[in-house]
């Protein structure tokens, strides 16, 4: 990919998740990985006026190389890529469901079996760090082992994937997933998908349709 297309992918996805209202104001961001680093959405951004020129150039380990300020969370962005070489792209946001659940302090258990394709039988949500900082990071790279998405406790949400497009589509299939369980929660107490019911869901889904199979996540 070109670097402009880079740009203007970055930019594009940034606005999408804010038209889907899973980005509101500056709350949230997207990176993409590059041969030197990544393009990340600026510090303070908003994604009804972004565009190509706006995104930023930094190094994995925070050198800019291009116009402007990164995102206050390129160092959670530069940790994830760092710890997992297949992923090319980190959508970081406080859509509402995921954050509701987040302030809970809950991982989003297998009430669904669509969970299975984060990865694993449930999404992590790792503990409290204040946004910005090497802990963020650390604890959110934990939280991700094994998985595409974790909670970030009375935060938000962080999903990963190969490119821009899967990557959103997981962003948003995680915020739909947390809405539906809040939903159950509200209602009484969802059962939980047994390991096996998860097993047989996974190995399913390794078979199915490539338009439904899910991409277990790299990394
Ligand atoms: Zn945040």
């Amino acid at each position: 990919m070109k670097r402009s297309e880079a740009r203007a992918a970055v930019a594009a996805a940034y606005r999408g998740l804010g038209r889907r209202g899973l980005i509101v104001g500056s709350a949230g961001n997207v990176s993409l990985r590059t041969r030197k680093g990544m393009l990340i959405t600026p510090s303070g951004g908003d994604p009804d006026r972004a565009g190509s020129a706006d995104m930023v150039s930094v190094t994995l380990d925070g050198v800019v190389t291009s116009d402007g300020t990164p995102s206050s969370e390129w160092a959670m962005h530069a940790a994830i890529y760092h710890a997992k070489p297949a992923v090319g792209c980190v959508v970081h946001t406080h859509a509402d469901a995921c954050t509701a659940l987040a302030a809970l302090n809950q991982d989003l258990p297998a009430f669904h079996y669509m969970i299975a394709s984060f990865g694993g039988n449930g999404v992590r949500c790792a503990p409290y760090a204040t946004f910005g900082t090497s802990r963020l990071a650390h604890d959110a790279v934990e939280a991700l082992a094994g998985r595409s998405a974790c909670l970030l406790a009375n935060h938000g949400m962080i999903v990963h994937g190969r490119g821009v497009e899967d990557t959103v589509a997981r962003a948003v299939l995680l915020e739909t997933l947390c809405r539906q369980y809040l939903l159950a929660l509200s209602a009484g107490a969802p059962r939980i998908l047994t390991s096996q019911e998860m097993a047989d869901a996974h190995e399913r889904f390794k078979t199915y349709g490539p338009r439904q199979r899910p991409t277990h996540p790299p990394g």
